[in-house]
């Protein structure tokens, strides 16, 4: 039988919930917090890849996923007008809106029974060896046999525990995102490159909707101020006519539409993704570039393997060693090739767009391998 009996989970994102619903399945009592005074659903969309669908379907969640987002099977690539380069055949995935997707994981822990505080974070964590000790912000005590940091990029129960110097840093990207309807002939992730090698991503999220994205280099982080988000988006897609983008662009109205966000990543070394009996997941492990559209998926597979090993006979210590034995290397694979295509796009994206291509195409095939 295992030993950990009592877990407490910070951060009730993608990652978190996924735990704390994986975790009560195993029968282990589960209590989350989540510093957003609600439902942390905000966002555009997001791109759930075959082995994400394939980890949400071995905890029973990929039919709410299936029924609420739009299945794909292909990654078509375009030029700025929108004229066809070339079309690949994928593992079928699936895009879903983020509050969709949050709502069904959050539901689900909910409903089996983990406890979920809203707008409660944790002010301290004292690791005793055999429990660790937590004082919350609403000055509430607990003690658990095992603390899942999954508080993001910029998890401040990494900083607690690791230190400073594991704080995310700025990998020269960002990135314009925003909603509009799904244009019928939008049926897979699609790319449009301009001759400056700029690129704008289009994924669907629904049969009504799809989300568009655009990256941008800079050599220090950006700001964009919050209230011109939509005429600085419009500027920034200038050079891009596909009627596809053409159409979405002209949705855009107002700056709340919009969301502007520069990349940060941090990938924490082997050989244990834990101190003690605090362990890190998700975003607060392995914050990636974007562009495999794979930090959720890695989130969720994270989610899976921890409460496979949490729930396995043995001791805390046995369970988040042979977690991190199984995750660090698939893991380290995806975040490296992250980057690198980040680093292509940065450098030179035209002479690197197959490069790119090949080299997206070759992690999407690694990732449908068995994690
Ligand atoms: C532009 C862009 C596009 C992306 N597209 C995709 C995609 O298509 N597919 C994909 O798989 N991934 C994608 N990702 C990556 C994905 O969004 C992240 O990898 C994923 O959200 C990580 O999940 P997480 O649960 O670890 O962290 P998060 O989703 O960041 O959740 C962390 C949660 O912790 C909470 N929190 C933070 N600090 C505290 C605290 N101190 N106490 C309590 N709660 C706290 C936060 O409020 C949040 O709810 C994309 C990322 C970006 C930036």
């Amino acid at each position: 039988m295992s030993d950990v009996k009592r877990v407490l989970i910070v951060g009730a994102g993608i990652g978190g919930a996924t735990a704390a619903y994986a975790l009560r399945r195993h029968g282990i009592d589960v209590h989350c917090v989540e510093q957003a005074p609600k439902s942390s659903a905000a966002g555009t969309g997001i791109c759930l890849l075959y082995n994400t669908v394939r980890a949400l379907h071995s905890i029973d969640l990929a039919e709410p996923c299936l029924e609420k987002g739009l299945q794909f099977e292909r990654f078509r690539q375009f030029d700025a007008q929108g004229n066809p380069i070339a079309v690949n055949p994928t593992q079928p995935g699936v895009g879903i809106r983020r509050p969709d997707l949050a709502q069904i994981l959050e539901g689900a822990a909910v409903k089996a029974g983990v406890r979920l505080d809203f707008g409660v974070t944790v002010d301290e964590i004292m690791d005793r060896g055999d429990a660790v000790d937590v004082t919350f912000s609403d000055g509430r005590r607990g003690s658990y046999d095992v603390v899942v940091a999954a508080d993001g990029a910029y998890s401040s129960t990494r900083r607690k525990v690791f230190g400073r110097e594991f704080d995310p840093e700025f990998v020269g990207q960002s990135c314009w995102r925003f909603s509009a309807p799904r244009p019928a002939e939008l049926d897979g992730f699609f790319l449009f490159r301009n001759e400056q090698g700029g690129t704008v991503g289009a994924i669907p999220t629904a049969k009504d909707s799809f989300y568009l994205f655009m990256l941008e280099n800079s050599k220090e982080p950006m700001w964009m101020p919050d209230d011109q988000l939509h005429t600085l988006l419009k500027e920034r897609f200038k050079g891009f006519t596909a009627p596809l983008i053409r159409d979405a662009i002209e949705q855009v109205t107002a700056p709340e539409q919009v969301i502007f966000r520069p990349f940060d990543v941090r990938l924490m070394p082997g050989p244990w993704w834990h101190r003690g009996r605090v362990v890190l997941m998700g975003d607060a492990a392995h914050a990636p570039t974007p562009q495999l559209t794979s930090g959720g998926g890695m989130a969720i597979e994270d989610a899976v393997v921890l409460a496979e090993c949490l729930a396995a006979p043995g001791t805390a210590m046995q369970a988040l060693e042979a977690y991190s034995l199984r995750r660090i290397p698939r893991v380290k694979r995806v975040w490296e090739a992250s980057l690198q295509i980040s680093r292509w796009e940065r450098d030179d994206p035209l002479a690197n767009a197959d490069s790119t291509a090949a080299l997206l195409l070759d992690t999407y095939r690694f990732l449908s391998e068995p994690m």
